[in-house]
Parts: structure tokens; C-alpha cells; sequence
């Protein structure tokens, strides 16, 4: 596989992004989804299917759809979407008559490596809170437990998993303790090989800036993660956590590529994005450049304070995600995704922007499944079922801060290859039914 140095994986990513924003998605510096193209539309009239969602309102941003449609699915893809579907037609419904129907969501930030690093939790639990059908794991793993979770979490979850490698090669087992305190964990070369021996799986590297976690080892650890990424021949972005950042946060900017992942972009930990009223001139530049700016909202990275004047000034969110874990999990913010997306809708952003950017938009960010996140005819059958509640609500985030809404979505179920999680699952696999039920 040849190397891809710096020019290389900039020069790509100023390609991909020309033909994104020439596409008019607005969205600029993310390659568009590779792979095969989802398959034609084939309206066939008679054509059977596994699952039809009924009912529902369908919102896909990622066709300018929203109106009240059936979709069908079969074989784990999205094979209509009709006014009407007769459920002659179909093997299973979903009735979603009065709720909102979205592409599968996408959380870029999140940690579900359950039992091996010390912030995660296991993705299926997850899915009744979320409705999320696709995690990706933030750096819960290295190079040195990156195998268990392969085999352990990705191969038995049916939600769909992908991840950033830690250039930590422990990733987050020792959390709290500052995993880049000792550069010795950061191994540039075993990085950039798992890299390359797991493209399926990893999308990039992650690396935390935060003086606790990198002690005086400064920016190093994010130059170390960035060289493991152009190493590894991969076209794989850095996602790099902000947060009382070390030395000038304008530094760390800098360095950040086209399609790299700035997450927590609206911390108040410290060294801000908007420092005395004014965001950064080198974080609009990153984001001008097509550096990802991710949400990450956890239990400690998200402050109205700092969002409001960011969005404000141009500092707008290009991701929407979690950082959902085992203590994010609980506190005041509660920062499970649609509660996360519904503080953006407080922010004034409307609910095709909201959904977008917790769908196709992460989606072109792991760059791996064609026609993730969306409802395109051929895409895989990945849904995500709200319920839209109406009326005064009250958001906190990591600061306690709050702030009043007048609406929220409540995840009700999701939909993975199509199947449905609150469904009896249909043959071949079991379901205990009485002997001879027709
Ligand atoms: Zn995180």
C-alpha cells in the first residue's frame, strides 16, 4: 500500500471537497461516501418486502424529503418509499403513524467498549435511550486492546460500530489517568499498522489535548497521532479533543488538516474556541478549511456560553455527537444524542440541520458504508423512529447552565439493516411462539 504523506491526503481531501461543495451540500472538506453506489430506484408495484415502516413522517434531508411515506425494506436495504405500501406486501410492520422517520443516526463521539476501558458502555443498551443504529468509538481503544474490541464489541453488536484508534496504545483503560502523561504509550508505527490492517473498522486516530491528559507533553501527542494517520496510508483523520488545551489553542488549530475531527468544540473547560466574546480566528480558519467541527458534548464539553458566540460568529457544528459514557452518562447535561440534538434546535437550527448533521453528515465522516445516512433507495435499511414533543423544556449543560426550549425528540425505536430492536425478529432466527402458530 503506498504511503500517503501530508500534501497527498490535503490534496485528496481539497479534491473531494471541491466535488462535495460542487454537489451543493454546503457541507465542504469530507470526501463523499465510497464504495459502490446504492443500486437504482426500481419502483416495482409488486415487489415484497421484510419490513415496512408505516406511516411515519420521513424526514431524509439528504433527498429534501418530508411528507408522510411507507418505507420497504429487504435484504437490509432500502427498497421504497411510497405513499402507500399494502402490508399484502410485507412479512413485518413497524407502525410509526404520528412519529418522525429519519435516516439511522450517526454518533461520531461516543465510547462502547464495555468492561475493557473505563468509560464504556455497550451499544445495543444504549438504543432504547437513542435510537442510534451507528457508534463510533472515540479512542477507547489502542493498538494494544483495538483486537478485543473487533472481536468482542464490533462483531457482536447489532448496532453498527466503527471507530478512532487512541494513539494511546492502551486507548482509554486507564481512565482517569492521562493516557498521554508517558509519550512512551504513543507507538507512531504500531498505530499506523492497525490503521492499515483495520480500514473496515478504524477511520482515523484519536488523541485528548488536555493538560491532564498530556501533562508537559504539550502538543506532541497530537503531532504523534497525526503522523500515525498519514502513516498509515489510510486517508484516516485525526479527531483530537479540546478542553483546557496546553499553550495556545490557535497552535493546535493549525496543525489540524482538511477532514480532520475537532471534538468538543464548544467546551468552557478552558482555552475556548471563543475567548473574551470572540471565536478564534484560527478555528474559523480550520473550519474553512474543512476541519470537522464535532459537538462531543459529554459530560464536561459543552457550554452554552461558548456555543451561543461560536454559532454566532460562524463557528457553526458540522457534526452533532454525544460523547456518551459510563459518567457522561449521568450527569446534569445527559448528553444521549437526540436530548444532545434537541438542545441544537433551542440554538435556532432547524430539524432537517439537527438531523443532517447527526446523519449524513458523521456518515461522510466514516467515509465507509455507501448511502449511510440516508433514506436513499439502496442505502442500508438504517432508521431512526422520534417521537416530537411539543412544549417548554429545559436543557443544562456541562456548566449547568440552562436554557428553555419548546421542543424535544424522544427516541421511540431503530431500525439496523432492517431490523427493528422492539420487533419479535422474524425466521430464520427464533422467537418462542407456540407450536404450530401459523
Ligand atoms: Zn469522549
Amino acid at each position: 500500500m503506498p504511503e500517503v504523506n501530508r500534501r497527498d491526503f490535503v490534496k485528496y481531501s481539497a479534491t473531494a471537497a471541491t466535488a462535495v461543495v460542487a454537489a451543493g451540500t454546503g457541507f465542504p472538506g469530507l470526501a463523499a461516501a465510497s464504495g459502490p453506489a446504492p443500486s437504482p430506484a426500481v419502483d416495482d408495484p409488486t415487489q415484497r418486502f421484510d419490513l415496512v415502516i408505516a406511516g411515519g413522517e420521513v424526514l431524509d434531508p439528504s433527498q429534501n424529503l418530508r411528507g408522510v411515506r411507507d418505507i420497504g425494506i429487504t435484504n437490509g436495504r432500502i427498497r421504497a418509499i411510497r405513499h402507500s405500501i399494502s402490508s399484502d406486501l410485507t412479512a413485518q410492520v413497524l407502525p410509526a403513524a404520528g412519529k418522525l422517520v429519519v435516516p439511522g443516526l450517526v454518533d461520531l463521539h461516543a465510547h462502547v467498549y464495555p468492561q475493557a476501558s473505563g468509560l464504556g458502555l455497550p451499544p445495543d443498551e444504549l438504543v432504547p435511550l437513542t435510537a442510534t443504529t451507528t457508534y463510533v468509538s472515540a479512542g477507547d481503544a489502542g493498538a494494544n486492546n483495538v483486537s478485543g474490541f473487533k472481536h468482542w464489541v464490533a462483531a457482536q453488536a447489532r448496532t453498527r460500530i466503527l471507530g478512532f484508534l487512541h494513539i494511546s496504545t492502551i486507548g482509554l483503560a486507564g481512565f482517569p489517568v492521562g493516557e498521554m502523561l508517558n509519550l512512551d504509550y504513543a507507538d507512531v508505527d504500531l498505530a499506523a499498522k492497525t490503521l492499515a490492517e483495520n480500514p473496515e473498522l478504524l477511520i482515523g486516530v484519536k488523541v485528548r489535548e488536555s493538560r491532564n491528559v498530556v501533562g508537559t507533553n504539550g502538543l506532541t501527542p497530537l503531532r504523534l497521532a497525526i503522523q500515525a494517520a498519514e502513516r498509515s496510508g489510510t486517508h484516516a483523520r485525526v479527531m483530537v479533543h479540546i478542553g483546557d488545551a496546553p499553550g495556545e489553542l490557535s497552535q493546535l488549530l493549525d496543525l489540524l488538516r482538511p477532514g480532520d475531527v475537532l471534538t468538543h468544540a464548544y467546551s468552557g473547560a478552558g482555552n475556548n474556541t471563543v475567548q473574551k466574546g470572540k471565536v478564534l480566528p484560527a478555528a474559523l480558519a480550520a473550519k474553512q478549511r474543512g476541519v470537522v467541527i464535532d459537538v462531543g458534548h459529554g459530560g464536561g464539553s459543552f457550554d452554552f456560553t461558548i456555543a451561543e458566540p461560536a454559532i454566532e460568529q460562524g463557528l457553526t457544528p458540522d457534526t452533532i455527537s454525544s460523547d456518551i459514557h459510563a459518567v457522561s452518562a449521568t450527569t446534569p447535561g445527559t448528553p444521549f444524542l437526540p436530548w444532545v440534538m434537541s438542545k441544537f434546535l433551542t440554538l435556532g437550527f432547524s430539524l432537517e440541520q439537527v438531523i443532517q448533521m447527526a446523519t449524513a453528515h458523521p456518515a461522510r465522516v466514516i467515509d465507509r458504508v455507501a448511502g449511510l445516512g440516508t433514506l436513499a433507495v439502496g442505502a442500508p435499511g438504517d432508521v431512526s423512529v422520534f417521537e416530537r414533543v411539543e412544549g417548554p423544556v429545559t436543557f443544562v449543560d456541562t456548566a449547568k447552565h440552562q436554557r428553555r426550549g419548546t421542543v424535544f425528540l424522544r427516541p421511540i425505536t431503530a431500525v439496523k439493516a432492517g431490523r427493528p430492536f422492539t420487533l419479535p425478529f422474524p425466521g430464520p432466527v427464533p422467537y418462542p411462539q407456540p407450536f404450530g402458530y401459523p
